[in-house]
């Protein structure tokens, strides 16, 4: 049995080198630092057979250090890791070099910072885009490479190595940094790539964020008025009927004066749940304001008094229960059909007079037509 964090690892690592842009910096990190602990591990037996004790033990060092590193990654620290591989990759190229000189290429590692720097900086602290900052770090990493080589030109190396050694391990070297090279130049296409489908996906939600209304998850006006004009566009293209039905709930005031606002609150939620239940799809449900609701209903007046006066029934048995109490309420709809010739505005405004008929006529009703009409 394979257990849960092996197989994440894995699909880690799967989409690491498929460049996915659900890749975390976090996994990014914890996967280099194991493969630098594999590098440094085939080092310490490289050194070993050579017979370069002090690299060997330089290295075994430098495991138990990135070992660390990849411990700190994994409790998050994961800009504190980048931090040390780069005083380690400086500290080896020095040190390579006062032992067994120049010319096996430690130094090119070194060259593996720049995108390293860029990917600290982009991605995981302040922002990189000063106007120098590819100037300043090539001059940087550049000074610490000649410093270097100009120690190895005034000093003898402790150990002096066989040619066919030293190609053995410039190429070791070679190939590893250009690796490194490579594969951080991947990871900053990859961090952008995830920045990308972040911001999408933070778009996303902010569009729904912003068409909703917070407490209800209904519709919002502002939907509810984009959802209006396109109503009546097609009605006035198609000939479709649609209608209206505001509502607005009976003595709301005086549910929030008794028991709180809070319960006020777990009315309006258990409203929006009736409301939600009454219609079919295709209807389209709005908090208007405080303790207003607005339907869209595809159909003519005759439909929509049939879904005003369910859900009135529906409030009017609803009970909710609120710290005890049991409370119940009524609401009261006014219903308004298109017919060629409304506006958007006159349509409102028949519900809304409707409505307040129903208001000054005893509440608790449907008013589709108000008798003098
Ligand atoms: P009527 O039957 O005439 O509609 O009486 P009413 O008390 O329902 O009407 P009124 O307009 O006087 O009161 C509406 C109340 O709705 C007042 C306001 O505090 C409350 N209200 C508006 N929005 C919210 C809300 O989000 N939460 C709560 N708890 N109350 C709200
Ligand atoms: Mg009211
Ligand atoms: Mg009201």
């Amino acid at each position: 049995m394979e257990d849960a964090s092996e197989q994440k690892k894995r699909s880690a690592i799967v989409r690491i080198i498929t460049g996915t842009d659900s890749v975390n910096h976090q996994e990014i990190l914890e996967i280099l630092s194991i493969a630098v602990i594999v590098v440094h591990v085939m080092m310490v037996f490289l050194f070993h057979i050579m017979g370069v004790w002090q690299l060997s033990l330089y290295n075994i060092i430098v495991t138990a250090y990135y070992s660390y590193c990849y411990t700190t990654v994994r409790e998050g620290k994961v800009r504190l890791g980048y931090v040390l591989t780069f005083f380690e990759i400086v500290a080896q190229m020095i040190f390579t070099t006062l032992i067994v000189g120049w010319s096996v290429g430690f130094y090119a590692y070194v060259i593996a910072l720049i995108p390293l720097y860029y990917y600290i900086n982009m991605f995981l602290g302040r922002n990189g885009d000063h106007p120098f900052t590819p100037y300043i770090w090539a001059m940087i990493t550049f000074g610490v490479f000649l410093g270097t080589y100009i120690l190895n030109l005034n000093t003898d190396p402790v150990k002096e190595l066989e040619t066919s050694q030293k190609v053995l391990i410039f190429i070791f070297n070679s190939f590893f940094a250009f690796q490194l090279i490579a594969w951080m130049s991947h990871f900053l296409v990859l961090g952008y790539k995830k920045s990308l489908h972040d911001m999408a996906e933070k778009n996303a939600s902010l569009d729904i964020a912003a068409g909703q209304d917070s407490l209800t998850k209904l519709y919002n006006r502002r939907t509810m008025e984009e959802r209006l004009d396109k109503a009546m566009e097609e009605a006035k293209t198609n000939g479709t009927i649609f209608s209206l039905v505001m509502g607005d709930i009976d003595f709301f005031k005086k549910i929030n004066d008794t028991y709180g606002h809070d319960c006020g609150d777990v009315a309006l939620v258990s409203v929006s749940d009736i409301l939600k239940a009454c219609v079919r799809d295709g209807d389209y449900v709005c908090r208007w304001g405080g303790e207003e609701f607005l339907l869209l209903i595809s159909g003519n007046r005759g439909v929509a008094t049939t879904v005003a006066e369910r859900i009135r029934s529906r409030i009017e048995n609803n009970t909710v229960e609120f710290g005890g109490n049991k409370i119940r309420f009524t609401m009261t709809l006014g219903v308004s059909t298109y017919a060629p010739g409304y506006s958007l505005e006159s349509l409102i405004n028949q519900a809304d007079e409707n409505l307040y008929y129903g208001k000054e006529h005893g509440r608790n009703q449907v008013v589709a037509l108000k008798p003098h009409r």
